[in-house]
């Protein structure tokens, strides 16, 4: 049987771009297919692989809870495609590594950056929060990708080089803040914000109720008294809850904090639209600073 001109006319279109990209010397083929299952690890692929690159963020929406995340198979399909696959692991994206096994052909290259962090099962999942794990992913994906297409290694070098002096902002600021605030209390009702307070020196009370939320589980009393007793006595410096998530106890926490005169500091575990990873950074230690300041 002939097929028909409508079913041809998609198949010619492809045919002309195809050419067209040949004539303007586009290597279409060589552009890796990057997948990042959060969209601050897409970030960085971007300022790595460049404009050409291929990069897919999954979790992209600040307003949704990540750890309730469920992939659609169009995710899926984007996996199997993928030259390159980025997530946290910890457990925090058990959906990605289920989609990794489940990929069909073809190799890929999956970059977890809790391993290349050497964080262990139990460790804070949300390793982001600390700028020298996406300087190991950021160094991981250029060395991938160089291997990977070695006409490329000088430009990928110099946009590494370009990203790392794009970090040296927030690392100045981290060392700033950290010379005022190192050994100050501090609390929060998630551990989210765990791997800053740490590079900051800050020292973090309540780790048994920020684990309980994280879990959805409830907090024992006992956590929850001293959590209290720490706001009523103004024990911390700073109260940071996790503006993604809501939860009951949380929120009670967060009331108790401004009617006892502690500052509260919301913030998120997804890049907000607009940002690089680094202007994300830099403007969340404008608001831990700017709410210490109080
Ligand atoms: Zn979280």
């Amino acid at each position: 049987m002939c097929a028909s001109p409508r079913s041809i006319l998609p198949l010619l279109a492809t045919l002309l771009l195809a050419l067209a990209m040949i004539g303007a010397g586009v290597p279409a083929w060589a552009a890796p297919r990057i997948v990042a299952a959060e969209n601050f690890y897409g970030d960085v692929a971007r300022q790595i692989a460049g404009p050409e690159a291929l990069v897919t963020a999954i979790l992209t929406n600040p307003e949704q809870d990540p750890h309730l995340f469920e992939a659609s198979p169009s995710v899926g399909r984007a996996v199997s495609a993928a030259d390159v696959v980025i997530m946290s692991g910890l457990g925090y994206d058990p959906w990605m590594a289920s989609l990794v096994k489940a990929a069909r052909g073809g190799e890929r290259v999956v970059i977890v950056a809790a391993d290349l962090a050497g964080r262990r099962a139990g460790d804070n999942p949300h390793i982001w929060y600390d700028p020298q794990v996406m300087r190991l992913v950021a160094a991981r994906l250029a060395d991938v990708l160089a291997r990977r297409d070695g006409a490329q290694a000088l430009a990928i070098q110099q946009r590494l080089a370009a990203f790392e002096r794009g970090l040296a902002p927030v690392d100045a600021r981290i060392a700033a803040l950290r010379l005022r605030f190192a050994g100050r209390a501090v609390t929060a009702t998630e551990p989210v914000f765990g791997a800053m307070f740490a590079a900051l020196g800050m020292a973090v009370r309540n780790a048994g109720f920020q684990r309980a939320v994280m879990n959805d589980t409830e907090p024992s009393a006992s956590d929850i008294a001293g959590f209290e007793t720490d706001l009523r006595t103004g024990a911390v410096a700073v109260l940071v809850f996790n503006s993604q998530v809501s939860n009951p106890i949380a929120l009670r926490m967060e009331r108790l904090a401004q009617a006892s005169g502690v500052p509260v500091l919301g913030v998120t575990e997804t890049m907000p639209a607009g940002q690089s990873y680094q202007s994300w950074m830099l403007q969340t230690l404008d608001a831990l600073d700017h709410a210490m300041a109080h």
